[in-house]
């Protein structure tokens, strides 16, 4: 199973970290020992001092592909979720300073979360999705699908012109403006429309 992630797919967010808008999908991966497993605690990591939440719509890849043209994309997927990319932000500064890869920033173990599935129907895909990151009770991210630089369609297309897409590969498509620090003890709570879809304590 792999897990991608798109960069910097909302204007609003590239902007607030300073990022120029891309022209193509920004896309890098996290390995499997990313995903926080269910019922397992989730732990501020040692190595950071700036620990920042990015809530994303995610989805589920149902079916094996390669070169998938955009208007048969959407059969390649048959779930949505909404996840964390975890950013340890400190880290991907420096990172991004010397331009080296992001990893260490944002695939260690457990920076992956994610929420309870919703089975996709075409009508999901159709309309706007409208979600949002509560920290401590308090909205912090508020998304909405429509300001997506890249649709679901051009990342899925996207991607698969690199690497094989297989089943049960996750993409998390990008985060809305809103990123901030989050500190042990913090509880968030991601919701897609009004269903609650996780709920985290930072320990
Ligand atoms: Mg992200």
């Amino acid at each position: 199973m792999k897990i991608f992630c798109v960069g910097r797919n909302y204007a609003e967010h590239a902007k607030e970290l300073g990022n120029d808008v891309p022209e193509e999908p920004v896309i890098f991966m996290k390995p499997k020992s990313a995903l926080l497993q269910p019922q397992t605690p989730f732990y501020y990591p040692e190595f950071s001092n700036e620990l920042h939440y990015e809530v994303e719509l995610v989805l589920r890849i149902s079916k094996n592909g390669k070169y998938i043209s955009e208007d048969q994309a959407e059969k390649y997927v048959d779930a949505l979720s909404l996840g964390i990319d975890f950013t340890a932000r400190d880290i991907q500064a420096e990172l991004k300073k010397k331009g080296l890869p992001w990893e260490k920033a944002k695939a260690w173990d457990n920076s992956a979360i994610l929420g309870k599935w919703i089975n996709l129907t075409p009508d999901l895909l159709e309309n706007p999705l409208h979600f949002s990151l509560l920290k401590n009770g308090e909205a912090v991210q508020k998304g909405d699908s429509t300001n997506m630089i890249f649709s679901f369609s051009q990342i899925i297309s996207n991607i698969s012109n690199y690497f094989s897409l297989n089943i049960g590969d996750l993409i998390y498509t990008g985060t809305p403006a809103g990123v901030g620090e989050t500190v042990v003890g913090d509880v968030l709570e991601g919701y897609l429309e009004k269903e609650k879809m996780f709920e985290l304590t930072i320990r």
